[in-house]
């Protein structure tokens, strides 16, 4: 066997990642404002692998989500233990979000990036408007659950697979029937997962390059004190806070966790989605991290939709950045707005790329500063979109890892298994393997 079929898919994913990083610069800088990079390779080729990547993952989503918590709510009988376990789970994740948009705000006020001396006079920015959270809940139920799939409504969908699994978990010889033709399609749609995945180094490849040929890097030097604490802030929240909860509350290895969370990070890395890379999530969460059906199946598609520390952290320091810019001064009370106003926004929003400037238009309304001021700090948001959604599925992960132990819903010794689901860079060998 050859040396590149021995690789793994986490290798052949960063060796995507660096060739689309040097390909894609040396192309800029070698054809600076050249129309055929521009039209064949930047909006030609690049593109086209980049989104038919992003849409194979986007297409498993919807029926991965419905079938997978179909199964995992099948197997409650008692309707208690799943409010148990969703009590626990949006608690965690309300309480981590607040924490990472609390140290946000005292690493901008610390730091204190911005000044007055920026150019504010001739800012624009449109925002867009970010549903108010009384239709956020009215909105969870859906009028119709085929509507909610084709749109892709997370919480509508959840909400409606819950009702049905716990209705066949009642239903007794019949229920049993349909819950094991559930378990079987899950199987399936697991495998497709792992079979899409196999494209990621060829997709991730296309998206990196496409992001060196059109990143603005001029954008950056009028910023760079921001972004370079939004950054610091998501490293300290990513590989220092979440550590030390899942040390504190599970007493397992940080180490093997953000080890074996590598592959979902790159995912959110390159597709700048929570969404987009959930089907990788779940299929790691079950198979690598030994979390059973019942949680991940339930715990991280929310995750996905109602939690995003990532998020929050950018909002946090966006809006003591803009604050300083105009010169205006928060006071505490500001701040405490701010840390729940950004906790409950990013319950309504789903994880899609950019939408934490809409939420952060919300947060900046709030207490009354000028939205305009995201006409600043747009320019440097893609790179920070893509860490921050790496942070984003970093949290889902962790917390679903706490519940899951306090449920006794996991498997340990998967978990310190290194090898546990590892997935073979290899689409025959994947196609082959058991
Ligand atoms: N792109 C992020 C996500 O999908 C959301 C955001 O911060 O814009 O998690």
């Amino acid at each position: 066997m050859s040396n590149s079929k021995k690789l793994g898919l986490t290798s052949k994913i960063f060796i995507g990642m660096i060739l689309g990083l040097l390909i894609g610069g040396a192309l800029r800088l070698g054809f600076p404002e050249s129309q055929f990079i521009d039209g064949y390779i930047t909006n030609g080729v690049m593109n086209v692998v980049g989104s038919v990547f992003i849409n194979a993952l986007k297409m498993l989503v919807v029926p991965l989500v419905f079938i997978s918590l179909v199964c995992g709510t099948c197997s409650l009988s008692d309707p208690a233990s799943l409010g148990r376990l969703g009590g626990k789970t949006i608690i965690f994740y309300m309480v981590t979000t607040a924490i990472a948009i609390s140290l946000a705000i005292f690493a901008a006020v610390v730091i204190h990036p911005g000044n007055g001396s920026m150019h504010v006079e001739h800012l624009e920015y449109a925002a867009k408007t970010a549903p108010s959270l009384s239709q956020v809940f009215i909105d969870m139920v859906p009028t119709n659950p085929l509507k909610a799939m084709a749109e892709g409504k997370m919480l509508q969908i959840i909400i409606f697979a819950v009702v049905f699994g716990l209705a066949i978990s009642h239903l007794g010889e019949r229920g049993k029937r349909i819950s094991a033709l559930f378990d079987d399609l899950n199987e399936v749609i697991m495998k497709v997962v792992t079979l899409v995945m196999q494209l990621a180094p060829y997709g991730i490849f296309a998206l990196i390059t496409k992001l060196a040929l059109t990143l603005d890097s001029e954008a950056f030097e009028s910023v760079l004190y921001y972004f370079l604490v939004v950054l610091g802030a998501l490293l300290v929240h990513g590989l220092i806070i979440y550590p030390i909860l899942l040390k504190l509350f599970t007493n397992l290895s940080p180490l093997t966790f953000l080890a074996k969370l590598r592959d979902v990070q790159l995912f959110a890395f390159s597709t700048a989605s929570s969404n987009a890379t959930l089907p990788v999530t779940v299929e790691t969460a079950e198979h690598r991290l030994g979390v059973s059906n019942k949680v991940a199946s339930f715990t991280l598609p929310l995750g996905a939709t109602i939690n995003m520390d990532g998020t929050a952290i950018m909002q946090g320091v966006a809006t003591v950045f803009i604050a300083q810019v105009f010169a205006i001064d928060l006071t505490l009370t500001d701040y405490l707005t701010v840390i729940v106003t950004a906790t409950l926004a990013s319950i309504g929003t789903a994880g899609v790329p950019g939408v934490g400037l809409v939420m952060l238009a919300m947060v900046l309304n709030q207490v009354g500063l000028p939205v305009e001021g995201i006409a600043l700090i747009i320019g440097v948001d893609r790179l920070l979109d893509m860490v921050r959604t790496a942070v984003n599925v970093t949290g889902d992960s962790a917390i679903t890892v706490i519940v899951a132990r306090s449920e006794n819903e996991f498997d340990e010794s998967k978990f310190n298994d290194p090898d546990a689901g590892k997935l073979k860079g290899n689409l025959t060998e994947q196609v082959n393997a058991e």
